[in-house]
């Protein structure tokens, strides 16, 4: 019971982005095993993911919105408060990422990133703060980062990912003290490498040469990001909010 209380998400709306499949699928499955109603937003939907947590007993739906693109973003999440009433928690997990290297890619490649994994989640917090200040709603948002908005990953070369992860990690921060007097907490979260469908078009020479430098030696799953978002999300966290909780299987402390 107390930790029920403590980590239960019982009443509450959490919105996932990109929650179609990968990490934001399963954490999906994880918010609304903790009792949490779950809305996913992504650009192709979610039906997959909707059905996985109707047939384990959760609620859940899907609504499709491009996170770069305000107006459609506003449109979700208008539909959000008039078909639950209210958002207490945003998982912004929506992302993308590009190796290549810096003389290769082009600036469209360099825009097309920052602008679905900065300004995507700038324009759904903003979004969503908006309602929670509105509504007087103390929620949480939790920024999806990387360690790779802290270390610089080897061999491949992915600059506008990691500057886009690194703005992350500090727009969260400052969107923690902007909003701390409206009791909306906003913490980053930042996992190494975790087995995904992102991951899986990675070529195998890459992840031979990711193995050695991993002090864990394998990839972290989706499934072992739940307990730091339900964290965050939770009322255990109520102390918690400008910070980055990194969960790379030690990747960073060496
Ligand atoms: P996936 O590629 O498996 O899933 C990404 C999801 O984001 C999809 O559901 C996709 O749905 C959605 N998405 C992408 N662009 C947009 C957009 N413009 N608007 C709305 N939705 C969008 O990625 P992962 O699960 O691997 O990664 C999820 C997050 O975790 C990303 O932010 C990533 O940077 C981060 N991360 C991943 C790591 C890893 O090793 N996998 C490590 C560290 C961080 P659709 O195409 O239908 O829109």
């Amino acid at each position: 019971m107390y930790l029920e209380e403590l980590f239960g998400l019982k009443g509450k709306t959490a919105i996932v982005t990109g929650g179609g499949r990968g990490i934001g699928q399963v954490v999906a499955c994880g918010l609304a095993k903790a009792g949490a109603e779950v809305v996913i937003i992504s650009r192709s939907g979610a039906e997959e993911t909707v059905k996985l947590i109707q047939e384990a007993g959760g609620q859940a739906y899907d609504l499709r919105a491009d996170v770069t693109k305000e107006e459609e973003v506003d449109a979700a999440v208008a539909e959000i408060v008039k078909r639950s009433g209210k958002i207490d928690v945003l998982f912004n997990n929506a992302g993308i990422c590009i190796h290549k290297g810096t003389l290769e890619a082009s600036i469209e490649e360099w825009r097309s990133v920052i602008d679905c994994n900065l300004t995507g989640e700038y324009i759904m917090a903003r979004a969503v703060g908006r309602v929670m200040i509105e509504k007087g709603i103390k929620g949480s948002i939790i920024n999806m980062a990387s360690m790779s908005g802290t270390i610089v990953n080897i061999p491949q070369w992915q600059a506008s990912y990691n500057a886009s992860k690194a703005g992350v990690i500090h727009l969260s921060r400052s969107l923690a003290a902007e909003w701390i007097g409206y009791g909306i907490r906003v913490n980053s979260l930042s996992p190494g490498y975790i087995a995904t469908p992102m991951s899986a078009d990675v070529p195998q020479e890459l992840k031979d040469a990711w193995e050695p430098l991993m002090p864990m030696h394998r990839m972290g799953t989706p499934e072992e990001l739940i307990p730091a978002v339900l964290y965050l999300a939770s009322p255990a966290a109520g102390y918690t909010t400008g910070t980055d909780i990194i969960v790379d299987g030690g990747y960073t402390c060496i």
